[in-house]
């Protein structure tokens, strides 16, 4: 039994949602400290930079006291081991999700030993929300508000009005 155990909720967050926010906040309430770690992927084609990911996340979590926010590139049990963690935070919505993120649990623990992955699930109304659904919706010029927090909500104004 640790008592000093980092959780690390690492994801590409393009952007972060009020899904993401919501397993944070579940994350906080059970671990001692949370590490959100953005991931910094050259090889994807997000819509926002690692830099205002990163801020909008920030933003997003400044209330919870015990969640950082971080990043990193390369594999993530390499990342856990830099931090000394082996405890990996993710979100699961639907039967969907289960695969692909049975897969990586599995992959991850063959990869570093003692890695333990924990699924959290959302709040109910944010199960059918995804970071590509707001981008999709955002940039069709729908209406997206209520689904992620105020700051992203901002940021994505604000990017929209440089794109008109
Ligand atoms: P990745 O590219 O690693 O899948 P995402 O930013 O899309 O990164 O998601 C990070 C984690 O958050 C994943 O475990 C994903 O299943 C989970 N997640 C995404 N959207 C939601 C949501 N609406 N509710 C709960 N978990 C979510």
């Amino acid at each position: 039994m640790k008592k000093d155990i980092i959780a690390v909720y690492p994801g590409s967050f393009d952007p972060p949602t009020n899904g993401h926010i919501d397993i944070i906040g579940r994350a906080a309430k059970i671990f001692p400290k949370v590490i959100v770690a953005i991931t910094h992927n050259y090889n994807k084609n997000h819509m926002f930079t690692l830099e205002e990911r990163l801020s909008m996340m920030k933003e997003s979590v400044s209330a919870m006291k015990n969640v950082k926010v971080s990043s990193f590139s390369g594999l993530l049990v390499d990342y856990l081991n830099e931090i000394n963690s082996f405890c990996i935070v993710r979100g699961l919505r639907a039967l969907s999700d289960f695969e692909y993120e049975f897969q990586m649990a599995l992959m991850n623990r063959k990869l570093k030993k003692n890695v333990e992955t924990i699924f959290l699930m959302p709040d109910q109304e944010y199960t059918f929300l995804s970071s590509s659904m707001v981008r999709e919706i955002a940039s069709l010029g729908g209406q997206f508000k209520n689904f992620v927090p105020k700051s992203v909500y901002k940021k994505i104004m604000s990017k929209r009005k440089l794109n008109v």
